[in-house]
Protein backbone atom coordinates (compact mmCIF):
# COMPACT_ATOMS: atom_id res chain seq x y z
CA UNK A 1 0.00 0.00 0.00
CA UNK A 2 2.65 2.63 0.80
CA UNK A 3 3.93 1.55 -2.80
CA UNK A 4 0.92 2.14 -4.19
CA UNK A 5 0.48 5.67 -2.54
CA UNK A 6 3.93 6.64 -3.53
CA UNK A 7 2.84 6.19 -6.97
CA UNK A 8 -0.35 7.62 -6.53
CA UNK A 9 1.28 10.87 -5.63
CA UNK A 10 3.95 10.71 -8.01
CA UNK A 11 1.54 10.61 -10.89
CA UNK A 12 -0.33 13.40 -9.35
CA UNK A 13 2.50 15.56 -8.54
CA UNK A 14 2.07 17.32 -12.24
CA UNK A 15 -1.01 18.75 -10.62
CA UNK A 16 0.19 20.80 -8.17
CA UNK A 17 0.88 23.36 -10.77
CA UNK A 18 -2.56 23.69 -11.61
CA UNK A 19 -3.94 24.72 -8.97
CA UNK A 20 -3.33 28.40 -7.01
CA UNK A 21 -2.13 28.93 -3.90
CA UNK A 22 -4.97 31.34 -1.79
CA UNK A 23 -3.88 34.88 -1.82
CA UNK A 24 -6.83 36.65 0.65
CA UNK A 25 -5.06 35.53 3.51
CA UNK A 26 -1.38 37.36 2.59
CA UNK A 27 0.53 35.03 4.65
CA UNK A 28 -1.11 31.68 2.89
CA UNK A 29 0.47 33.47 -0.34
CA UNK A 30 4.02 32.55 0.85
CA UNK A 31 3.23 28.80 0.65
CA UNK A 32 5.31 26.59 -1.63
CA UNK A 33 2.34 25.48 -4.43
CA UNK A 34 5.01 22.09 -4.85
CA UNK A 35 3.89 19.74 -2.19
CA UNK A 36 1.24 16.50 -2.28
CA UNK A 37 1.12 14.47 0.72
CA UNK A 38 -1.13 11.95 2.32
CA UNK A 39 -1.84 9.32 5.07
CA UNK A 40 -4.53 6.97 5.35
CA UNK A 41 -5.42 5.64 8.64
CA UNK A 42 -7.68 2.01 8.15
CA UNK A 43 -9.81 0.53 11.05
CA UNK A 44 -7.60 -2.87 9.94
CA UNK A 45 -5.25 -1.01 12.64
CA UNK A 46 -2.56 0.31 9.53
CA UNK A 47 -0.88 3.59 8.93
CA UNK A 48 0.10 4.54 5.38
CA UNK A 49 2.08 7.72 4.36
CA UNK A 50 3.45 9.28 0.97
CA UNK A 51 4.62 12.25 -0.05
CA UNK A 52 5.13 15.15 2.14
CA UNK A 53 3.19 13.89 4.25
CA UNK A 54 4.69 15.60 7.22
CA UNK A 55 4.81 19.07 6.42
CA UNK A 56 2.72 21.17 8.37
CA UNK A 57 0.04 23.80 7.08
CA UNK A 58 -2.91 25.50 8.24
CA UNK A 59 -5.85 23.68 9.29
CA UNK A 60 -8.45 25.88 7.85
CA UNK A 61 -11.74 25.03 7.31
CA UNK A 62 -11.06 21.88 8.11
CA UNK A 63 -11.86 22.43 11.69
CA UNK A 64 -15.42 23.48 10.95
CA UNK A 65 -16.38 19.81 11.24
CA UNK A 66 -14.38 19.77 14.37
CA UNK A 67 -16.11 23.14 15.75
CA UNK A 68 -19.94 21.18 15.06
CA UNK A 69 -18.77 18.19 16.70
CA UNK A 70 -17.43 20.22 19.97
CA UNK A 71 -20.69 22.15 19.97
CA UNK A 72 -23.33 19.66 19.53
CA UNK A 73 -21.61 17.92 22.06
CA UNK A 74 -21.55 21.24 24.32
CA UNK A 75 -25.47 22.10 23.55
CA UNK A 76 -27.42 19.09 21.63
CA UNK A 77 -28.51 18.82 18.57
CA UNK A 78 -31.61 21.06 18.89
CA UNK A 79 -30.00 23.87 19.92
CA UNK A 80 -27.39 23.80 17.45
CA UNK A 81 -30.19 23.01 14.79
CA UNK A 82 -31.89 26.24 16.00
CA UNK A 83 -28.79 28.11 15.51
CA UNK A 84 -27.34 26.79 11.98
CA UNK A 85 -29.12 24.35 9.27
CA UNK A 86 -28.07 21.82 7.17
CA UNK A 87 -28.75 22.36 3.92
CA UNK A 88 -26.03 22.76 1.34
CA UNK A 89 -25.71 26.32 0.40
CA UNK A 90 -24.57 25.54 -3.11
CA UNK A 91 -22.66 28.75 -2.63
CA UNK A 92 -18.97 29.87 -2.34
CA UNK A 93 -17.15 29.34 1.27
CA UNK A 94 -17.27 33.18 2.28
CA UNK A 95 -20.61 33.67 0.76
CA UNK A 96 -23.34 36.27 2.18
CA UNK A 97 -26.03 33.60 2.50
CA UNK A 98 -29.73 35.57 2.86
CA UNK A 99 -32.14 37.17 0.92
CA UNK A 100 -33.60 40.57 1.03
CA UNK A 101 -35.76 39.44 3.92
CA UNK A 102 -34.37 38.44 7.46
CA UNK A 103 -31.62 35.98 8.28
CA UNK A 104 -32.86 32.66 9.33
CA UNK A 105 -30.75 29.80 10.60
CA UNK A 106 -31.56 27.23 7.67
CA UNK A 107 -29.58 29.95 5.52
CA UNK A 108 -26.32 29.14 7.59
CA UNK A 109 -24.06 26.11 6.96
CA UNK A 110 -22.07 25.28 9.54
CA UNK A 111 -19.46 23.98 6.60
CA UNK A 112 -19.28 27.68 5.25
CA UNK A 113 -17.64 30.42 6.55
CA UNK A 114 -21.21 32.10 7.65
CA UNK A 115 -22.32 28.64 9.84
CA UNK A 116 -18.81 28.06 11.36
CA UNK A 117 -18.70 31.64 12.78
CA UNK A 118 -22.37 30.81 14.07
CA UNK A 119 -21.05 27.44 15.45
CA UNK A 120 -17.96 29.29 17.35
CA UNK A 121 -20.08 31.11 19.18
CA UNK A 122 -21.86 28.22 20.67
CA UNK A 123 -18.74 26.18 22.01
CA UNK A 124 -18.94 26.72 25.82
CA UNK A 125 -16.37 28.90 27.48
CA UNK A 126 -16.38 31.77 29.60
CA UNK A 127 -14.85 33.96 26.94
CA UNK A 128 -13.16 33.50 23.19
CA UNK A 129 -10.06 32.14 24.90
CA UNK A 130 -11.73 29.92 26.53
CA UNK A 131 -13.70 28.67 23.77
CA UNK A 132 -10.36 28.81 21.73
CA UNK A 133 -8.66 26.64 24.54
CA UNK A 134 -11.30 24.27 24.42
CA UNK A 135 -11.59 23.60 20.93
CA UNK A 136 -8.10 23.26 20.80
CA UNK A 137 -7.68 20.63 22.85
CA UNK A 138 -10.54 18.50 21.53
CA UNK A 139 -8.42 19.33 18.15
CA UNK A 140 -5.31 18.03 20.05
CA UNK A 141 -7.37 14.69 21.08
CA UNK A 142 -8.83 13.64 17.90
CA UNK A 143 -5.52 14.38 16.47
CA UNK A 144 -3.00 12.20 18.73
CA UNK A 145 -0.96 15.39 19.34
CA UNK A 146 -1.15 16.97 22.58
CA UNK A 147 1.43 19.94 21.07
CA UNK A 148 -0.66 20.86 18.48
CA UNK A 149 -0.96 24.85 18.05
CA UNK A 150 -1.81 27.78 15.90
CA UNK A 151 0.62 29.77 12.96
CA UNK A 152 0.64 32.23 14.98
CA UNK A 153 1.37 34.35 11.45
CA UNK A 154 -1.71 32.94 9.51
CA UNK A 155 -3.36 33.57 12.43
CA UNK A 156 -2.61 37.68 13.28
CA UNK A 157 -2.76 38.08 8.85
CA UNK A 158 -6.22 36.78 8.80
CA UNK A 159 -7.25 38.79 11.90
CA UNK A 160 -5.61 41.50 10.05
CA UNK A 161 -7.59 41.42 6.37
CA UNK A 162 -10.64 39.13 7.51
CA UNK A 163 -12.88 42.07 6.76
CA UNK A 164 -15.39 39.98 5.13
CA UNK A 165 -15.29 37.15 7.85
CA UNK A 166 -16.00 40.39 10.47
CA UNK A 167 -19.08 41.28 7.91
CA UNK A 168 -20.85 37.91 8.27
CA UNK A 169 -20.20 37.86 12.21
CA UNK A 170 -22.14 41.09 12.51
CA UNK A 171 -24.94 40.28 10.02
CA UNK A 172 -25.03 37.34 12.62
CA UNK A 173 -25.54 39.09 15.14
CA UNK A 174 -27.99 41.35 13.61
CA UNK A 175 -30.05 38.37 13.37
CA UNK A 176 -29.53 36.86 17.01
CA UNK A 177 -27.92 33.80 14.96
CA UNK A 178 -24.61 33.92 17.38
CA UNK A 179 -23.93 34.82 21.04
CA UNK A 180 -21.69 36.98 22.57
CA UNK A 181 -19.27 39.70 21.52
CA UNK A 182 -18.99 39.23 17.95
CA UNK A 183 -15.75 40.24 17.29
CA UNK A 184 -14.35 37.46 20.11
CA UNK A 185 -16.35 35.06 18.16
CA UNK A 186 -14.36 36.12 15.14
CA UNK A 187 -11.16 35.72 17.68
CA UNK A 188 -12.21 31.86 18.72
CA UNK A 189 -12.52 31.33 14.60
CA UNK A 190 -9.62 33.07 13.31
CA UNK A 191 -7.51 31.09 16.15
CA UNK A 192 -9.27 27.66 15.05
CA UNK A 193 -8.40 27.97 11.36
CA UNK A 194 -4.92 28.80 11.53
CA UNK A 195 -4.50 25.28 13.99
CA UNK A 196 -0.90 23.89 12.24
CA UNK A 197 -1.46 20.46 11.41
CA UNK A 198 0.04 17.56 9.16
CA UNK A 199 -1.22 14.93 7.04
CA UNK A 200 -1.40 12.14 9.70
CA UNK A 201 -3.05 14.43 12.28
CA UNK A 202 -5.70 14.72 9.80
CA UNK A 203 -5.91 11.37 8.97
CA UNK A 204 -6.44 10.32 12.27
CA UNK A 205 -9.20 12.84 12.93
CA UNK A 206 -11.03 11.72 9.49
CA UNK A 207 -10.58 8.60 11.49
CA UNK A 208 -12.70 9.59 14.16
CA UNK A 209 -15.26 10.07 12.00
CA UNK A 210 -15.27 7.12 10.67
CA UNK A 211 -15.41 4.87 13.53
CA UNK A 212 -18.16 6.96 15.03
CA UNK A 213 -16.01 8.69 17.64
CA UNK A 214 -14.00 6.21 18.53
CA UNK A 215 -9.90 7.54 18.75
CA UNK A 216 -7.33 5.41 16.77
CA UNK A 217 -6.38 1.69 18.47
CA UNK A 218 -8.16 2.92 21.46
CA UNK A 219 -11.39 2.38 22.31
CA UNK A 220 -12.11 5.33 24.17
CA UNK A 221 -15.04 7.16 22.72
CA UNK A 222 -14.40 11.02 22.12
CA UNK A 223 -17.83 11.76 21.01
CA UNK A 224 -21.17 10.54 20.64
CA UNK A 225 -21.87 7.95 18.00
CA UNK A 226 -24.73 10.06 16.18
CA UNK A 227 -22.80 13.19 16.34
CA UNK A 228 -20.56 11.27 13.57
CA UNK A 229 -23.59 10.41 11.21
CA UNK A 230 -24.96 13.79 11.73
CA UNK A 231 -21.21 15.74 10.69
CA UNK A 232 -20.76 13.19 7.95
CA UNK A 233 -23.81 13.64 6.32
CA UNK A 234 -22.97 17.35 5.94
CA UNK A 235 -19.96 16.43 4.71
CA UNK A 236 -21.05 14.49 2.45
CA UNK A 237 -23.53 17.54 0.60
CA UNK A 238 -21.25 20.12 1.58
CA UNK A 239 -18.27 19.89 2.75
CA UNK A 240 -16.22 20.91 -0.40
CA UNK A 241 -18.17 23.92 -0.93
CA UNK A 242 -19.78 24.44 -4.08
CA UNK A 243 -18.14 21.59 -5.53
CA UNK A 244 -19.78 18.78 -3.26
CA UNK A 245 -22.08 17.57 -5.96
CA UNK A 246 -19.22 16.84 -8.20
CA UNK A 247 -17.04 15.71 -5.52
CA UNK A 248 -19.77 13.54 -4.39
CA UNK A 249 -20.01 11.70 -8.03
CA UNK A 250 -16.07 11.56 -8.73
CA UNK A 251 -15.12 10.17 -4.99
CA UNK A 252 -17.87 9.78 -3.40
CA UNK A 253 -16.79 9.90 0.39
CA UNK A 254 -17.74 12.50 3.19
CA UNK A 255 -14.71 14.51 2.99
CA UNK A 256 -13.97 18.55 4.38
CA UNK A 257 -11.59 20.98 2.39
CA UNK A 258 -9.50 24.51 3.70
CA UNK A 259 -7.89 26.86 1.82
CA UNK A 260 -4.44 25.99 3.36
CA UNK A 261 -4.74 23.08 1.25
CA UNK A 262 -5.64 20.40 3.04
CA UNK A 263 -8.82 17.71 2.61
CA UNK A 264 -9.46 14.98 5.30
CA UNK A 265 -11.63 12.17 3.63
CA UNK A 266 -13.61 9.84 5.51
CA UNK A 267 -14.90 6.56 4.41
CA UNK A 268 -17.05 5.86 7.19
CA UNK A 269 -15.81 2.28 8.94
CA UNK A 270 -13.35 1.61 7.30
CA UNK A 271 -10.47 4.66 7.17
CA UNK A 272 -10.05 8.73 8.04
CA UNK A 273 -7.97 10.29 4.95
CA UNK A 274 -5.61 13.45 5.21
CA UNK A 275 -4.09 15.09 2.13
CA UNK A 276 -2.14 18.30 1.54
CA UNK A 277 -1.32 20.04 -1.53
CA UNK A 278 -2.04 24.25 -1.41
CA UNK A 279 -2.92 24.75 -5.07
CA UNK A 280 -6.83 25.29 -4.87
CA UNK A 281 -9.19 25.31 -7.74
CA UNK A 282 -11.15 28.07 -8.74
CA UNK A 283 -13.59 26.49 -5.77
CA UNK A 284 -11.14 26.96 -2.77
CA UNK A 285 -10.50 22.98 -2.80
CA UNK A 286 -7.00 21.59 -3.24
CA UNK A 287 -6.44 20.79 -7.44
CA UNK A 288 -3.79 18.06 -6.35
CA UNK A 289 -5.40 16.70 -3.46
CA UNK A 290 -8.77 15.93 -4.99
CA UNK A 291 -6.95 14.61 -8.46
CA UNK A 292 -5.42 12.07 -5.82
CA UNK A 293 -8.52 11.56 -3.75
CA UNK A 294 -10.45 10.31 -7.30
CA UNK A 295 -7.91 7.69 -8.39
CA UNK A 296 -7.31 6.56 -4.97
CA UNK A 297 -11.57 5.87 -4.51
CA UNK A 298 -11.56 4.71 -7.76
CA UNK A 299 -8.87 1.78 -7.41
CA UNK A 300 -10.29 0.98 -3.80
CA UNK A 301 -13.86 1.45 -4.57
CA UNK A 302 -14.12 3.69 -1.62
CA UNK A 303 -17.58 5.31 -2.68
CA UNK A 304 -20.35 5.28 -0.37
CA UNK A 305 -22.98 5.55 -3.11
N1 LIG B 1 -10.01 31.03 7.43
C1 LIG B 1 -10.65 30.93 6.14
C2 LIG B 1 -11.72 31.98 6.01
O1 LIG B 1 -12.49 32.14 6.91
C3 LIG B 1 -11.22 29.57 5.98
C4 LIG B 1 -11.85 29.37 4.64
C5 LIG B 1 -11.79 27.98 4.13
O2 LIG B 1 -10.85 27.24 4.36
O3 LIG B 1 -12.76 27.66 3.44
O4 LIG B 1 -11.84 32.66 5.03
Amino acid sequence: MDEFLENLINECRKYTDMGKVATYIPELAKVDPNQLGICVIGTNGKIFRAGQHQNRFTIQSVVKPIMLLLALADNGEEVIRSKVGVEATGKPFDAINMNAGKLESKHVNPMVNMGAIAVASLIKGKDGNERFQRLLEFTRVLAGNPELDINEDVYLSEKRTGNKNRALGYLLKNYGLIEGDVDEVLDTYFKACSIHINCEELARIGYCLCSHGKLWKSDERVFEARYANYVNAILTTCGMYDGSGEFAINVGIPAKSGVGGGIMGVVPTRMGIGIFSPGLDDKGNSYAGIRVLEKFSKEMFLSIF
